[in-house]
């Protein structure tokens, strides 16, 4: 299994090199050369299964000769044995043939902890057998960093830097990173917004000489073992629905589009997904975009729902090269024009993209309003993602097809917002019960590469 770039320019890899490698050294993203399928009678054989037997048999054919099969299933094991939930991705039922999938019974709380579990320990493994190791450098919304400090913290061959926005996550999600005590993960408050974070990201990256020095690994969902992860509960939840006799709906909140282009790789695979839906918050560059006006960077509004404040959307880069025929010429001059502002999207590619995405948006009143009237209608205490995707998914959801929302964060992560919306205070489940308690640790850093650069190379060389 060979894994190929978005941009049509770097070097093909197997699965452990570009998942080792990040970003493809000509600016564009990695994605399999060729997207493997499972058919009709190996996703009728999933039911009943567990979710990491589930997990071994979707990710599987992406890894190649890159691990073995003990390997593997060894990985998979510990990867979700943390997990607060034996079905580690449960469906809870809201209305008449919609479904909640939670996804966030992982150690940080939120979905972004089935990726990240499961790359730690990828990472852990081909690093051994390497005897080498690496320096992650992250860029965060909120949830990635403190999932990927948790996968990482007292790894030896592993240094962690997290980037994210000064005073723009919620104050469990800061906690959540500024509190590990593990030495080799560092929390990197930078004065910008989230936009500015993943730019010093690809900064890095781009910056050769400095990317080979301290042997640069990225985890963000640029990454595309995090996406390979995210591929299987799609397939757990649709099959425990009545996949493959069924057709399947869902509805993602979407920030990065990592989860909903994970979708689109089940899709592909041959699970009968009929509608996916990407749902987004007022920064809603890419509902505007499937909607036919073209991809024009706004200015990021912070909202209740912090993990999704985002105007270049990394990964739907990959969906782009989908929509142009696998063109990495074409996407790289989309790249090239999104440098100072936006594209537009050709009409051929805006019908494949209108094949497999649908969109919609919420206001913030509308999340609001969502998280109260799905608490008074089915009991449930969403997060304001989930409230986001609950909204969008109930304007495009319909007798015939179940609908199944991801919900993508534990409500005790926004609870200043959940309580606003509910007058209900959402509380931590009792293993973080003393988050409060811990004291911080943190860098208050400057938006400028040099500066960035120059403190991971000192903290390293400590
Ligand atoms: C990261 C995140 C999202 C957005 O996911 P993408 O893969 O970036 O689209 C949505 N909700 C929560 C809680 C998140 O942490």
């Amino acid at each position: 299994m060979k894994y190929i770039s978005t941009r049509g320019q770097a070097p093909e890899l197997t699965f452990e090199e570009a998942m080792l490698t990040g970003l493809a050294r000509d600016g564009g993203l990695y994605v399999p050369a060729e997207i493997p399928t499972l058919s009709r009678e190996d996703i009728a054989a999933l039911k009943g299964l567990s979710y990491e037997e589930t997990a071994y048999r979707v990710m599987r054919p992406f890894v190649g000769d890159s691990f073995t099969d003990e390997e593997f299933r060894g990985i998979i094991a510990r990867a979700y044995e943390g997990f607060g939930h034996a079905a580690r991705a449960p469906l809870k039922q809201l209305a008449p043939n919609h479904f909640l999938m939670e996804l966030f019974h992982g150690p940080t709380l939120a979905f972004k902890d089935f990726a990240m579990q499961l790359i730690g320990q990828l990472f852990q493994v081909a690093l051994k057998r390497r005897g080498e190791s690496v320096t992650i450098v992250g860029a965060t919304s909120g949830d990635t960093g403190s999932a990927a400090m948790e996968a990482f913290a007292g790894l030896d061959a592993v240094n962690v830097f997290i980037m994210y926005p000064h005073g723009r996550v919620s104050e469990v999600q800061r906690r959540q990173m500024t509190t590990p005590t593990a030495s080799n993960v560092h929390a990197l408050a930078v004065d910008g917004d989230f936009d500015d974070c993943q730019a010093r990201l690809k900064d890095m990256f781009n910056d050769f000489d400095f990317r080979d020095e301290v042997k640069l690994a990225g985890v963000n969902s640029i990454n595309f073992a995090r996406v390979l992860a995210q591929v299987v509960y799609y397939f757990t939840s649709a099959v425990s629905l009545g996949a493959p006799d069924r057709k399947i709906s869902f509805t993602v909140p979407t920030g990065n589009f990592g989860d909903v282009f994970a979708g689109f790789i089940a899709k592909q695979m041959g699970l009968p997904i009929d509608q996916l839906v990407v749902a987004t918050n007022q920064n809603d560059i890419l509902h505007r975009c499937l909607s036919g006006q073209g991809y024009h960077k706004g200015d990021t509004i912070p909202s209740i729902s912090p993990s999704m404040d985002i105007q270049v959307s990394s990964n739907f880069e990959r969906a782009l090269f989908y929509a142009y025929g696998q063109d990495g010429a074409a996407v790289a001059q989309l790249m090239d024009e999104l440098k100072t502002g936006g594209f537009e999207v050709s009409q051929g590619a805006m019908q494949a993209l209108g094949e497999t995405y649908v969109s919609g948006r919420a206001s913030e009143t509308e999340t609001l309003a969502t998280i109260q009237s799905e608490l008074a209608a089915s009991n449930e205490l969403l997060c304001p993602h989930g409230a986001v995707g609950v909204k969008v998914a109930n304007e495009h959801r319909c007798a015939a097809t179940p609908m199944v929302t991801l919900a993508t964060a534990h409500p005790a992560k926004f609870p200043a917002a959940v309580k606003q919306a509910s007058g209900v205070h959402p509380a931590l489940p009792p293993r973080m019960a003393d988050l409060y308690d811990r004291s911080e640790t943190l860098t208050q850093i400057t938006n400028d590469l040099t500066v960035l650069e120059d403190h991971i190379r000192k903290t390293i060389a400590k």
